[in-house]
């Protein structure tokens, strides 16, 4: 894991923790299929980086031998494609597709710096310092603005009387 996304993933966290709201995940599926290409796999915690770990994933969980091999990224972890998606892009076998497919996008990715490409229809939507400092702001703008607006009625009763 490179450090951006480390300290990425520690930021993501920290503030959730902070405001107390967890991030959504919004949008849906355009089926472009990008997501069943160059895929990380991890076990027990960890990205797959031998042929050798693979295999033991594959033991453990046989749905996983839907993927194969297709090089090794700069960091040495290994980079699957997916030989269920067809030529249309679509899972040929979607019922029975392994848990990080139905899962995805999760929430973990996010929370382990990860990202969502551009294109893809989901995105990862969170509350920022930034939302609660603003929301605040217009929130205090307008309350003193209905304070002075009732301080001006009054004034205006007093005046009548
Ligand atoms: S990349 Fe996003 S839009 Fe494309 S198939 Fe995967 S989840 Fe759907
Ligand atoms: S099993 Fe289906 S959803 Fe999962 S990566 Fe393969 S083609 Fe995509």
């Amino acid at each position: 894991m490179s450090m951006v996304k480390l300290l990425t993933g520690l930021f993501r966290r920290f503030r959730s923790f902070v405001l107390k709201r967890d991030v959504e995940v919004v949008g849906q599926c355009r089926m472009c299929g990008k997501c069943c290409r160059g895929i990380l796999l991890k076990d027990a915690g960890r990205f797959l980086k031998t042929e050798k770990q693979f295999r033991a994933l594959c033991q453990s969980d046989p749905l996983h031998e839907c993927f194969r091999i297709v090089r090794q990224d700069e960091f040495g972890v290994l980079v699957f494609n997916c030989s269920k998606l067809g030529n249309d892009n679509i899972c040929t076998d979607y019922e029975s597709r392994p848990a990080l497919c139905s899962n995805y996008p999760a929430k973990s990715l996010y929370y382990h710096g990860g990202w969502l490409r551009d294109d893809c229809g989901y995105s990862f939507k969170a509350v920022t310092f930034r939302d609660v400092f603003m929301r605040r702001k217009s929130w205090g703008e307008s309350r003193f603005t209905d304070v002075l607006q009732g301080q001006i009625e009054q004034d205006k009763d007093k005046r009548k009387l």
